[in-house]
C-alpha cells in the first residue's frame, strides 16, 4: 500500500461515455494536483452504453497523455480504491445546484466510511454546465450530432456503434 499523498486525487464517475465537461475537470484538476486517477466504477445494476473496458480506453485516449493523469476502473467501496491507490481527495464536478445535494450526501458518506477522505469540487467552463453523459447518449440516440460535445475517441467510437 502506497502512503496517503494529500495531493493525489481521484475523479470517480461513470464516464458513459466521456464528454467534454468531464475533460474540463480533469484539466482544472491537474492544475491543483500533481496526480489525478480518473477512475471508471464498475457497476453491475445498469445498462451501459458502453463496457467499461472501452470506456477506459476511450479516456485514455482523451487524456491519457497529459502528465499526471492515469486511467483505471474499480468496484467496490470508492475509500477501498483510494486506501490501494494511494489517494486522499475525491473529485467531483458541480455544474449546478441540482447537483449539490446528491454531491453533497455521497461526500459526508465518504468521509463517515474513511475519515481522511476529503472531497473537493470543480466547477466546469459555462458552457459545460448543461452537458451530462445522459444528455450525450439521449442526442446520439436520436441520431443528433455529438461532435461538439465529446472528445474525438468517443465520437468515433459512437459513429461506429449501432443506435
Ligand atoms: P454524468 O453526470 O455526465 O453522467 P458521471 O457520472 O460520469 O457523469 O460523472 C462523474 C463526475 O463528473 C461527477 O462528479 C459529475 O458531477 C461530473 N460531471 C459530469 N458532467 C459534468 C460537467 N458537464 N461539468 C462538470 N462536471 C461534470
Amino acid at each position: 500500500m502506497r502512503p496517503h499523498h494529500a495531493l493525489a486525487a481521484v475523479y470517480p464517475g461513470s464516464f458513459d461515455p466521456m464528454h467534454l465537461g468531464h475533460v474540463d475537470i480533469i484539466h482544472r484538476a491537474r492544475a491543483v494536483f500533481p496526480r489525478v486517477i480518473v477512475a471508471v466504477l464498475q457497476n453491475t445494476d445498469k445498462a451501459p452504453l458502453l463496457p467499461v473496458a472501452t470506456r477506459v480506453e476511450l479516456i485514455a485516449k482523451s487524456v491519457g497523455e497529459l502528465p499526471g493523469v492515469e486511467v483505471t476502473s474499480f468496484s467496490g467501496l470508492l475509500v477501498d480504491f483510494m486506501r490501494q491507490s494511494g489517494a486522499r481527495v475525491i473529485l467531483r464536478g458541480m455544474r449546478a445546484v441540482s447537483d449539490f445535494e446528491y454531491e453533497f450526501q455521497i461526500a459526508l458518506m465518504n468521509r463517515r466510511l474513511w475519515s481522511e477522505a476529503e472531497t473537493v469540487f470543480l466547477t466546469p467552463n459555462e458552457e459545460f454546465t448543461y452537458l451530462s453523459s445522459r444528455v450525450v447518449k439521449e442526442i446520439w440516440q436520436l441520431g443528433g450530432d455529438v461532435s461538439g460535445l465529446v472528445p474525438p475517441a468517443v465520437h468515433a467510437a459512437l459513429a461506429a456503434l449501432a443506435r
